[in-house]
């Protein structure tokens, strides 16, 4: 067997047919036009773009001019949480993010706490659940926006996003959701999510790096982050990514055709790894929740085995995993998510996090299986054998 990837939730592979799609607005011919040109080739870029905008729209259930493209997830993230924070700051001072949100939220918290703001950073359950009667509480009459994402990057956890954001609408309060993770395995709509703004990003659907996109109600008003040509209506200056908007259109096109199957089936590789996982590798515990989580996630805790060992003994076989968001890897921080869900110290430095894709096959995840027992067992031992020699 080749190599096996399984770290889906980092990054996906560009589809040929996404690839393809791209090419001429690359190339010579007449497709590489600024969509800002007046001249045919501008406005072969410029029908391109417009027709992208459109899907994507199509997709999420908005309309075309509430999408803003963006250079991806974090950008949108920054764009929507500052943005909006700025815009409406004659209302208040206040804002509230969950905890176990994706650093593009939390550091935007971060720098709207060094430029004067107030910021909650609501608490989580075990299960990296967000209560939405906590959202309730901390809503005070200064607080311009709250953002919750829809799941969470690491352990798959789905929120309660339309009970939070009925909370928010009913106290006048903007609500923001980072989708960056659910689009590509879960219906989102804007209008039945009931968000003001969402978050989305290519590279986790098959699409090229460095393109995403922020949803944006119409009549709501935001400072943007970038300024310039005044393109995408004043809200992102710059010009147009077209080979890659073009490339995000596709890959939601073809993500369409097929969510529902593909999060299916992944579901059902999913729980008949954890099943056997759980038979064979003593004490084992799932992170996350058991049923309200992304079909394609697992985590999972092996005590007496550090995730960091566990993931270059994968790797040496061939099998790409990780340790925590992949954004924070490099780093050795324990994962802020699992921290904040409360873990003992123990389960937060052995997590392990695989993610499946529309590729992933079940003889994959045996092959996974088989190698996670068999390293378990020698590093178990060696760690057994450090402590007798100690
Ligand atoms: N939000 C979430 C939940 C993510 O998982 C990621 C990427 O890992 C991002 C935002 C950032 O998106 P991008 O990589 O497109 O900047």
């Amino acid at each position: 067997m080749g190599r096996i990837y399984l770290d889906h939730s980092a990054t996906t592979p560009v589809r040929t047919e996404v690839r393809e799609a791209m090419e001429p607005f690359l190339a010579e011919s007449d497709g590489f036009g600024n969509a800002s040109s007046i001249h045919s080739y501008g406005q072969h870029a410029k029908a391109a773009l417009d027709n992208s905008r459109e899907l994507l729209a199509a997709a999420l259930g908005a309309e075309p001019s509430e999408i803003t493209f963006t250079s991806g997830g974090t950008e949108a993230d920054n764009l929507a949480l500052i943005g909006l924070a700025f815009a409406h700051r004659a209302k208040g001072d206040h804002v509230i993010v969950s905890s176990i949100e994706h650093d593009a939220i939390l550091n935007s918290a971060k720098f709207l706490e060094s430029a004067g703001f107030r910021v909650t950073y609501v608490a989580v359950d075990s299960f990296g659940l967000v209560d939405p009667q906590s959202i309730s509480d901390a809503i005070d009459e200064k607080t311009i926006v709250v953002s919750i994402m829809h799941a969470n990057n690491e352990v798959g956890t789905i929120q309660p996003i339309r009970e939070i954001a009925a909370i928010a609408r009913e106290r006048g309060v903007l609500f923001h959701s980072d989708a960056v993770q659910s689009f590509g395995q879960l219906p989102v709509f804007v209008d039945d999510l009931g968000v003001h703004a969402l978050s989305v990003s290519s590279h986790k659907i098959y699409g090229p790096k460095g393109v995403g996109a922020l949803y944006l109600r119409r009549g709501i008003g935001i400072t943007p982050l970038l300024y310039g040509g005044g393109q995408e209506r004043d809200r992102r200056s710059g010009t147009e990514n077209i080979p890659g908007i073009v490339g995000f259109a596709e890959a939601t096109r073809l993500l369409l055709a097929e969510r529902d199957a593909n999060s299916e089936r992944m579901q059902v590789l999913r729980n008949g790894f954890l099943q056997k996982a759980t038979a064979q590798i003593e004490g084992l515990r799932i992170n996350g929740h058991p049923t309200r989580r992304l079909p394609n996630n697992i985590n999972f805790s092996v005590p007496g085995v550090e995730g960091e060992a566990m993931l270059l003994n994968l790797d040496i076989a061939g099998i790409a995993a990780s340790s925590g968001s992949a954004c924070a890897s490099g780093s050795i921080e324990p994962s802020h998510v699992l921290l904040a869900m409360n873990l003992p110290a123990e389960c937060v430095r052995s997590a392990l996090r695989l993610t499946l894709g529309r590729k992933t096959t079940e003889a994959e995840l045996y092959a996974t299986l088989e190698t996670l027992v068999r390293t378990t067992q020698r590093l178990r031992q060696m760690t057994d054998h450090t402590l007798t020699a100690a």
